[in-house]
């Protein structure tokens, strides 16, 4: 979708927004797939309500972009522009045993800055690609922790209100994969309270989480991380690696030989090649163990 509406385009500066025509998503997402359609880079907070107001008065649908390494984005033109948070400097500030992370933040350097600040707890996020943001929506974690366990207060441009609010932890609901933020709500900031550790032990237990994933995942390829969320109790790997799925393909879509709930991008996938071997997977797991896996990675399909 183009932004050609002259009256949108003038007042973009104002709100602190960059116009990106044309912006090929295959770019901006870690599987390497996705059509084309203009980005509205955003360089202050203040201008969200606004810019979402004057989109919705035009008619112009919109979606959030982290750092796109859990999306699978349709081909060709796409119905929808595409919204994301430049990055701010400082990424993060610390303040005891709170660190205050802007949404844009790259979720690696957060966990390696307050580990060197002596604040432990998500090692197990090193290696999770993408922005705090994203990790906040899809309540990311691994190795048994989660960001939500830690977060004391999100700032986000809450869509209900059409203004930017504060919650509190205890206001939100992190679960597997899952939150209760409303589809169109844009996370803008987080505070964290983390436990103090000695950075010695975060960075043993940092080394531990990276050579785990560095043995069983497919780190060198294109991927947006697990396909599947596990169903209660199970492994969505472990069954689709118990069907001999391994090395499937369709085109250049193909399930990891590392790992059965990676699927990567070979080369030149298309997301109509991916979405299919995702719902030949699914029917086939469905098939054998009587379970519908549900998707962990962020379809836009049109
Ligand atoms: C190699 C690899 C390993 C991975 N390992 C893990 C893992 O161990 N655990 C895990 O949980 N995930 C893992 N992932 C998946 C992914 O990295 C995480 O889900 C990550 O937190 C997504 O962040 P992102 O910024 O890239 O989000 P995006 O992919 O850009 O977006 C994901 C969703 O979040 C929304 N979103 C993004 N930013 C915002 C915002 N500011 N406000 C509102 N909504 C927003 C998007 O609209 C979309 O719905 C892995 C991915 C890869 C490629």
């Amino acid at each position: 979708m183009r932004i050609d509406n002259p009256k949108i385009v003038a007042a973009l500066p104002e709100l602190g927004v960059e116009l990106r025509s044309g912006c090929a998503l295959a770019e901006l997402t870690s599987l390497g797939i996705g059509g084309t359609t203009d980005l509205l880079r955003i360089k202050k907070h203040e201008g969200i309500p606004d810019l979402l107001d004057l989109l919705d008065a035009h008619g112009v649908p919109h979606r959030f972009i982290g750092g796109g390494s859990n999306l699978l984005v349709g081909d060709g033109e796409l119905p929808w522009v595409v919204l994301q948070l430049a990055k701010p400097e400082p990424e993060v500030v610390i303040d005891g045993t709170f660190a205050q992370v802007d949404a844009a933040a790259d979720l690696g350097r957060t966990v390696t800055f307050c580990a060197k600040n002596d604040l432990g707890g998500m090692e197990g996020l090193i290696g999770v690609p993408g922005t705090v943001g994203g990790a906040l929506r899809m309540n990311a974690g691994a190795y048994g922790m989660q960001i939500g366990s830690y977060v004391r207060e999100v700032k986000l441009y809450r869509a209900a209100g059409r203004k930017i609010e504060i919650l509190k932890g205890d206001q939100i609901s992190f679960e597997y994969r899952h939150t209760s933020f409303a589809p169109d709500d844009m996370m803008l900031a987080v505070k964290l309270e983390l436990p103090s550790k000695p950075f010695k032990e975060i960075l043993a237990g940092i080394r531990i989480c990276n050579e785990k994933r560095r043995s069983s995942q497919p780190l060198g390829q294109k991927s947006a991380g697990c396909i599947f969320k596990n169903p209660p109790g199970a492994s969505a790997g472990r069954m689709i690696d118990e069907l001999g799925l391994k090395g499937l393909n369709v085109g250049d879509a193909r399930i990891s030989d590392r790992h059965a709930n990676f699927f990567v991008n070979a080369g030149s996938a298309s997301a109509k090649d991916m979405l299919t071997l995702i719902a030949d997977v699914r029917e086939r797991v469905h098939k054998a163990f009587d379970v519908e896996l549900e998707h962990e990675v962020v379809v836009w399909n049109a």
